[in-house]
């Protein structure tokens, strides 16, 4: 008799939730951080006469030499750095955490931020230390640094700017914090296309920083393509564990193809930031709701009630995400993505008529 699942399962899968995504067809989808814009048709007819010639029988370059290319052109990846590719950012996140576990060994970030950090910290067999920001969701650079010195992580994630809140930390607190670290610090720049600041020129200045990027929030979430940037020494080391054809040959193609236009994204990512002003506005305009500052595709906001907004949002169609349970700093917080102006304006006059105030 084999042993049951759950003594073969270790115990720490069998206490981790799967990570959760409902379903959301004929809804208007905005709880995905996606581009909620399809790419040109001139751009689409170019990419199927692309895919239709692709050997399908042959596998990918390994070293997708010809996409890091122009990667590192449009990402202005500094000189004397390497890139190494993951199917999305996510698999990047393993990748590093792979290469430091061991018993003991600590995976820090701050809380809240992308759930990611812990799940996978706990099924590759790392403990997960989060520092709890402060109540405006900026970084505690104290308890950041206290806590680095007893904990000696042997890496930190730092999303820049963080999801689920959306704001840019201090760029000095986290140099601080990459000064202190003595293991090694991933700035996680997943919304860069949203901000207007980046770790990229630094990386020369610290040894220990390696930054992630993701084609995902950009306009390109279905082709899973994510980016970590570093120096050779470390990145020879953590291509040891990427799995050899990680990067199918269409993602490979169709990015390529996608980056010799760069306007295109730059320019769905421009309407996007300007919805984001227009959509700020109108949620600060309400009664009853609270809007915190964004530096990426989506706002965090807080009214009365999240959890029952939220049902009643998704009721009527729009789907955004309800965080309200999630940590304690979130109580009656949702974040919604920005969509089409349409659609932002279908979730306003939702979210409107549900907080309306009774009249007396
Ligand atoms: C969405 C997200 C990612 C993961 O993106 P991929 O689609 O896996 O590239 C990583 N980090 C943060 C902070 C994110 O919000």
């Amino acid at each position: 008799m084999p042993n049951t699942l759950d003594q073969i399962i270790r115990p720490e899968i069998l206490s981790l939730s799967a990570y959760h995504v409902p379903s959301s067809i004929g809804m208007i989808k905005l709880d995905a951080m996606e581009n909620p814009y399809s790419l040109p048709k001139n751009l689409r007819d170019e990419i199927a006469r692309l895919v239709a010639n692709v050997s399908t029988n042959r596998y990918p370059d390994t070293n997708a030499a010809s996409l890091k290319v122009a990667l590192r052109e449009a990402m202005g990846v500094p000189l004397g750095m390497d890139i190494m590719l993951g199917n999305g950012s996510d698999e990047i996140i393993q990748i590093v955490a792979l290469a430091v576990s061991r018993p003991g060994a600590v995976l820090m970030s701050v809380e809240p931020a992308f759930a990611m950090f812990r799940i996978i910290a706990t099924f590759t067999g790392m403990e997960y230390s989060g520092i709890p920001l402060k109540a405006d969701f900026s970084l505690d650079l104290d308890a950041m640094l206290t806590a680095i010195t007893k904990c000696q992580p042997a890496v930190i994630f730092i999303a820049y700017p963080n999801n689920p809140t959306g704001n840019l930390f201090d760029a000095e607190a986290v140099s601080r914090i990459i000064e202190a670290a003595p293991g090694v610090v991933v700035v996680d720049e997943a919304y860069h296309a949203f901000a207007d600041a980046s770790f990229m020129s630094k990386l020369t200045q610290h040894p220990n920083l390696l930054l992630m990027r993701t084609l995902s929030k950009s306009g390109l979430a279905g082709l899973r393509l994510g980016l970590l940037v570093g120096r050779p020494e470390w990145l020879t080391q953590l291509e040891k564990l990427r799995l050899p054809y990680n990067v199918g040959v269409i993602t490979q193609l169709v990015v390529e193809k996608v980056l010799q236009y760069p306007d295109v994204l730059q320019q769905q990512a421009a309407a996007i930031k300007a919805e984001r002003v227009v959509m700020s506005e109108c949620l600060k305009a309400l009664d009853g709701v609270e809007v915190f500052p964004t530096d990426a595709n989506f706002i965090l906001l807080r009214v009365n009630e999240a959890g029952q907004v939220f049902l009643e949002l998704k009721k009527r169609g729009v789907l955004i995400k309800n965080l309200d349970g999630s940590h304690p700093l979130l109580r009656d917080c949702l974040r919604v993505t920005i969509g089409t102006p349409d659609e932002n304006e279908q979730f306003l006059e939702a979210l409107q008529t549900l907080i309306k105030k009774p009249i007396n």
